[in-house]
């Protein structure tokens, strides 16, 4: 038996890069999988088509995680067509690269809102259902930026350090109803969010100068970290965050 057999997820922004290659993974490992997106409706058709190809229960949902209502819609959806919820995903995010000088409220705002509060609108719906039966397990997307600065990340970064914490807390709380939190803190993954600043050779070079390992991440270097965060394998895991960035954090 595959290790998550007959359970459901949701992943949120799974019409490509990182979430849609967790919500295929997922499925590999026996979950049907409702995959949440943003604008892509084509992207996310096509992950959900090769979902049911494995066999697996699939369905596309889109939402805002940044509004209350549609958050909460989604995670009622999910759990009417798919008749469960035992794995959340939290991986929908934007990037924002502005200078702090020049960064505006609004910006601030957009960034903030879809990174950090998108997460714990979409964490508590899901956790609310998972309590109800005593068993969940929620995987947020964090990224290196939780603790390490760059230039230009103010709002990014801000957001990412925001929910490594509330990664820790959810985790301290959810305990007791039988829902491990944990996150992953990916170095640079290569998909939509920062092909245009990859695409320059000499950004490239410098960046991947910078980790250890000698290259760029794949969106399928991730997987399989968050396949074991989601399984009752990792049980005795709860509010750790693991980096996977090619050793791009230890200096
Ligand atoms: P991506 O741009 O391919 O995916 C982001 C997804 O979020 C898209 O599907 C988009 O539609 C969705 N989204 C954005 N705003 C939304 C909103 N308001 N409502 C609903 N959906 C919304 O980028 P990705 O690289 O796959 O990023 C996925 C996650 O991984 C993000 O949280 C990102 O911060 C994190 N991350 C990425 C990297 C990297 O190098 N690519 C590194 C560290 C962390």
């Amino acid at each position: 038996m595959r290790a998550l057999e007959g359970q459901a997820a949701l992943v949120t922004g799974a019409s490509g890069g990182l979430g849609s290659a967790i919500a295929i993974g997922l499925a590999r490992a026996g979950a049907d999988v409702a995959c949440h997106y943003g604008r892509d409706r084509a992207g996310v058709a096509q992950v959900v088509r090769e979902i049911r190809g494995l066999g697996r229960r699939s369905i596309a949902l889109r939402a805002d995680v940044r509004s209350p209502r549609a958050v909460a819609s989604l995670v009622q959806r999910v759990v009417t067509e798919l008749g469960r919820l035992d794995i959340l995903v939290n991986n929908a995010g934007v990037m924002d690269t502005t200078p702090f000088l020049d960064l505006s409220a609004s910006d601030w705002d957009r960034v903030l809102d879809t990174n950090l509060k998108g997460y714990f609108l979409v964490g508590q719906a899901a956790a609310r259902v998972m309590s109800a039966r005593g068993y969940g397990r929620i995987v947020n997307v964090s990224s290196t930026r939780q603790e390490q600065a760059w230039p230009g990340n103010a709002a990014y970064a801000s957001a990412k350090g925001g929910i490594w914490m509330l990664n820790r807390v959810m985790a301290l709380e959810l305990a007791a109803h039988g829902i491990r939190v944990n996150s992953i803190a990916p170095g640079t993954i290569e998909t939509d969010m920062n092909t245009s600043y990859l695409s320059d050779p000499e950004f490239r070079r410098q960046r991947i100068s910078t980790i250890p390992v000698g290259r760029l991440g794949e969106a399928k270097d991730i997987v399989a970290a968050v396949v074991l965060l989601a399984s009752v394998e990792a049980d005795f895991i709860t509010g750790a965050s693991l980096m996977i960035d090619g050793g791009q954090t230890i200096w």
